[in-house]
């Protein structure tokens, strides 16, 4: 058996009503919250309210920035980061999918280092953060449980994880925020989650605790899939799509993701396609492609498939699977991935330029 590490320092309350009913923990990060979220959906959804009352109930003050974007900019964070500054708040709470969340971890780095800017969110020395709790309304991303922040780059055109290590100090999990979710933003969202426990699963820093996780993510997807097919989503369904996904952060937040995601973010930055998409859409060939397979057919068996052809279809029939990229772009994302050296190495084997524009080759054309 292989020496390994493992660190996952969040505190998960998972149940119905639980910001409610656990109020009182927020009074211990201080005297003022910064909530951070998206535009609408904390609104429609109740997180927001529950949220507030929390808050209301503890006579803690706060103040909003609800203009998360998704795939959130460094622009944005900066202009997030300048609000919190003069509000001079303790704490933040993100609400929402992995955009907020990921944005409250960027801003709260910049919040403790007053005089940190954007650009060092990429750079070292490794920062602290203040205090982050999160609310995930979507299942998808685990960022509630990850110390790991994405954010887009206009200066090199790519969605790139910043230096700094934050996990976040709570993450409150309440299903109910998740009952009204469309089905497309479902279905992406849940399709990410897979995307982590295979990749987290396959990766050369995975270990036995988080293919413990894995596992275990990957057989309840696979009770999962029939209403996933359906469109019955129903809040048990959701409950277990949001336990997978926060399992899936706990297993990349041991063994990084790999291929998919660093090929996904080139189809996310110049076509649009949602993140969790992006994966699923490369998720087949990369399967057929891994060296090892042994564990590919233990991925198999877990979410009850008889091969990746099974898989393959399945994603197209939920994703919906489309043409939109040409020959010189997948030559030029190839380009750019077989750069990523951080993403490579999270693959056991030498992975080859022929290699990586062949799954895009596979999976887009
Ligand atoms: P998202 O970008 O956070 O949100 C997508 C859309 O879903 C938004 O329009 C949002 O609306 C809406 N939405 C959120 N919750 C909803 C709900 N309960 N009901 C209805 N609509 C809802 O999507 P995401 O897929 O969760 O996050 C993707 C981001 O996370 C990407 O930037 C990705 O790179 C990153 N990511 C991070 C990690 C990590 O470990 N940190 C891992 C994987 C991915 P509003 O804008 O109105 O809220
Ligand atoms: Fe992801």
């Amino acid at each position: 058996m292989n020496d390994f590490q493992y660190l996952m320092s969040t505190k998960v309350l998972y149940g119905k009503d639980i910001i409610i009913k656990e109020a009182e923990l927020f009074k211990k990060f201080g005297k003022k919250a910064f909530i951070v979220t998206g535009k609408s959906s904390s609104k429609k959804n109740g997180s927001l309210n529950d949220v507030v009352n929390a808050l209301k109930k503890n006579n803690i003050e706060y103040c909003i920035f609800d203009n998360v974007e998704e795939n959130p900019s460094l622009e944005m964070i900066d202009e997030a980061a300048q609000i919190g500054r003069e509000e001079n708040v303790d704490f933040i709470i993100g609400i929402g999918g992995g955009s907020p969340l990921d944005s409250s971890k960027g801003i709260g780095v910049l919040l403790k280092n007053k005089n940190a800017n954007v650009e060092d969110l990429y750079n070292e020395p490794k920062l602290d953060s203040i205090p982050i709790i999160a609310v995930p309304t979507t299942a998808g991303t685990g960022s509630e449980v990850t110390p790991y922040a994405i954010f887009t780059n206009h200066k090199i055109k790519t969605k790139k994880n910043f230096m700094h290590r934050v996990f976040p100090k709570i993450a409150f999990l309440d299903a109910k925020y998740l009952m009204h979710t469309p089905y497309n933003v479902t279905v992406n969202t849940c399709v990410d989650a897979l995307s982590h426990l295979v990749e987290g699963y396959l990766s050369s820093k995975a270990n036995i605790l988080s293919d413990a996780a894995a596992e275990k993510g990957m057989r309840l997807f696979g009770e999962c899939i029939p209403y996933i097919k359906e469109n019955n989503f129903t809040y048990e369904v959701r409950k277990k799509l949001l336990l997978i996904s926060t399992l899936a952060g706990m297993v990349i937040a041991q063994s990084g993701t790999s291929l998919p995601h660093g090929m996904g973010y080139p189809l996310t930055y110049f076509h649009g396609i949602p993140h969790g998409k992006a994966n699923g859409l490369l998720l087949k060939a990369y399967l057929e492609f891994c060296e090892d397979k042994k564990k590919v057919e233990s991925i198999l068996e877990c979410i009850r498939m008889n091969n990746t052809d099974e898989l393959g279809e399945l994603l197209n029939e939920i994703l919906g699977k489309e043409n939109f990229v040409s020959e010189d772009e997948i030559n030029e994302y190839t380009n750019s991935m077989i750069n990523n050296k951080g993403k490579l190495k999270n693959h056991p084997y030498k992975v080859n330029r022929e290699d990586i524009f062949k799954i895009y080759k596979e999976s887009l054309m």
